[in-house]
């Protein structure tokens, strides 16, 4: 598995930097969003450097799927939210600012004005340390 020195998410798979961790497995990592544009945004990627949905192999994407309906299930079961979006990003264009593929779970709530592009809004530490251990606890 390849990784690029320059990128802050192999940095985090690498535990250089550190992350409110959820889920973890051999092909895969998810934790926590530090800027969340609602509670419980959580990411989930690929432990490996791949840059987009283009590069990505078929079976590393499947793995990240997977994952993602596992991190998804259990935002969705501990926050009880109004709605859910899984977004992905692709080029500067679509608002991609961290060039590691990374699947966006994001919990909705009911007219909370949230546009595709939403803007990077640092989020509380406490209550996302917190949060991630409420959805850890209900991933199966
Ligand atoms: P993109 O804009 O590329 O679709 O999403 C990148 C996401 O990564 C953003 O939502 C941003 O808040 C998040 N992010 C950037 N740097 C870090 C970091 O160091 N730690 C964590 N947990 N998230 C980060
Ligand atoms: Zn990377």
């Amino acid at each position: 598995m390849s990784h690029d020195p320059d990128c802050i998410f192999c940095k985090i798979i690498k535990g250089e930097i550190p992350c409110f961790k959820l889920y973890e497995d051999e092909r895969t990592l998810s934790f926590m969003d530090i800027n969340p544009v609602n509670p419980g945004h959580a990411l989930i990627i690929p432990k490996f450097h791949t840059p987009n949905f283009f590069e990505i192999p078929l079976d590393w994407l499947a793995d990240t799927m997977t994952t993602t309906q596992k991190i998804a299930r259990a935002v969705q079961k501990t926050l009880e939210p109004h709605g859910l979006n899984i977004l992905q990003a692709n080029g500067p264009g679509a608002a991609q600012s961290v060039f590691h593929l990374h699947m966006h779970v994001v919990p909705r709530g009911e007219d909370d004005g949230v546009t595709m592009n939403w803007g990077i809004r640092p989020g509380n530490m406490d209550e996302i340390g917190a949060l991630s251990e409420r959805i850890r606890a209900n991933i199966a």
